[in-house]
């Protein structure tokens, strides 16, 4: 806390960490020896730069951009850009730090990092958006390459942003290398990474509920937020056939009784991803109730995904979900619940999962995106799906390994945690003290 005054979710991230694995610690002393967890506490490299670009009024805007590269340790840094005005370089240690144990556990050799800018990206025309990402990448380009540094999308950067950052790249770099991921199909792009988040979170809700001999077939499931991670989640909540009674967004919660239906889907994918709109307009469209300014935890389900961002979803919100019967939580977004939150779930006897393990479909898809970049094929989608859909199975596996408690019972908590620690620590230790 002393060397990072101001970071509230960085100390989050690292506190939630820590306390998880410390008894493991305790047990296998040589882990804290080398320093090695004053080591992983600290990003490897932290880049801040300016980002200066005009708007369609020809005024000149000043942005700040970054790149946390927190660890090389199993592999080149690897992980998204965020646009958002809540952007600061404390929200991104927590995601660069999350994202090192996260990938660990995807089993590709990928290290962890996290970027992104304040920039806004809501109400800014398709030209200003293009003139900002070619000003963005203007700078990290120097930063990243595909053995350095291989960035990806989140909250406000999808496959539009990413072609144009990549596409600034490859003319100042004069390379066709394959530095991110989450590109268009037309320019080594991965079948199948668009969904891949929210796939792999309902694959992994799946692998949870089966511990307990269920499955989510006839379950009614929340969801929050509806951009990327939201909609693939609720695409394939449905394949399942699950029903799904809400998404939300900043400004409140769509409630819809009946549940959706892939036409439904549909109409929200047209207005978020084609026309940058509104959950309300979608609510509207579809005759569902808007709830304004709330958020969907206090709707009764029995398995709620939250998907937005971090903490979405606080101690009073996880006493009502367990006030109303909720069975699994397993998190899209990165940190959505409070460590409060978690601790409530965990003692309710909730299948609760943190976004390290149940999200990390998204960043592993990225992995293969990789290695089909590498070898210069493309798979089809059903191998990627299959692939996803294995990385998923293993990641829960391995949370069963080191998470079960001498009750019987798990903490995906303490699984995750120590199976992603351990992967990074053994690595570190391996290469020295550097
Ligand atoms: P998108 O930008 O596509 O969607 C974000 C959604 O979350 C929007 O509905 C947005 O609403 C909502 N949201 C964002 N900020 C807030 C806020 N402060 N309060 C309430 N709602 C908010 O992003 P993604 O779907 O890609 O990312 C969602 C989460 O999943 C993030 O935590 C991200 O880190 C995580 N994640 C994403 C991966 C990916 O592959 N994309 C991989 C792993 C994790 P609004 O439009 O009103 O802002």
């Amino acid at each position: 806390a002393r060397r990072n005054p101001d970071q509230p979710e960085f100390l989050q991230a690292v506190t939630e960490v820590m306390e998880s694995l410390w008894p493991f610690i305790s047990a296998n002393p040589h882990y804290a020896d080398h320093a090695l967890l004053e080591r992983l506490v600290e990003p490897e490299r932290l880049i801040q730069f300016r980002v200066c670009w005009h708007d369609d009024k020809g005024q000149v805007h000043v942005n700040r951009g970054y790149r946390i590269q927190h660890s090389m340790a199993i592999g080149p840094y690897k992980g998204g850009l965020r646009f958002h005005p809540s952007v600061t370089p404390s929200v991104l240690k927590f995601l660069a730090f999350e994202q090192t144990f996260k990938n660990a556990l995807t089993g590709l050799p990928m290290g962890g990092g996290k970027g992104g800018s304040d920039f806004d990206p809501k109400g800014k025309s398709q030209a200003e958006v293009m003139r900002f990402c070619q000003a963005f990448a203007s700078e990290l380009f120097r930063h990243v390459g595909p053995d350095t540094d291989v960035p990806a999308g989140d909250i406000g950067v999808g496959g539009r942003e990413v072609g144009f950052i990549a596409g600034m790249y490859k003319k100042l770099t004069n390379t066709a290398a394959c530095t991110f991921t989450g590109k268009g199909l037309t320019f080594g792009g991965s079948l199948m990474r668009p969904e891949a988040t929210g796939y792999g979170t309902v694959y992994f809700a799946q692998e949870m509920l089966g511990t307990r001999g269920k499955e989510l077939a006839g379950k009614r499931v929340s969801i929050s937020g509806s951009g990327n991670v939201a909609q693939y989640a609720v695409e394939k909540a449905l394949h399942l056939g699950a029903k799904v009674v809400t998404v939300s967004d900043s400004a409140g919660t769509v409630y819809d009784p009946e549940g959706f239906t892939p036409e439904k889907l549909a109409q929200l994918m047209e207005i978020k991803n084609e026309r940058y709109g509104r959950a309300s307009e979608y609510a509207a469209l579809v005759g569902a109730q808007f709830l304004e300014g709330q958020r969907p935890w206090h709707i009764p389900v029995d398995i709620a995904l939250p998907c937005a961002t971090q903490n979405e979803l606080d101690e009073a919100d996880a006493r009502t979900l367990v006030k109303n019967g909720v069975l699994c939580v397993a998190e899209g977004a990165n940190m959505p619940s409070t460590n409060e939150a978690a601790k409530v779930f965990e003692e309710a006897g909730v299948l609760y999962a943190p976004g390290k393990a149940s999200n990390a479909g998204g960043v592993a898809t990225s992995g293969l995106e990789m290695s089909q970049n590498a070898i210069r094929l493309s798979w089809t989608a059903e191998e990627v799906d299959q692939r996803l859909h294995g990385i998923m199975h293993g990641i829960h596996a391995a949370c069963l390994e080191h998470g079960r408690r001498a009750d019987g019972s798990i903490s995906y908590i303490q699984g995750a945690n120590i199976a992603g620690f351990v992967k990074v620590a053994d690595a570190m230790l391996g290469q020295g003290v550097i």
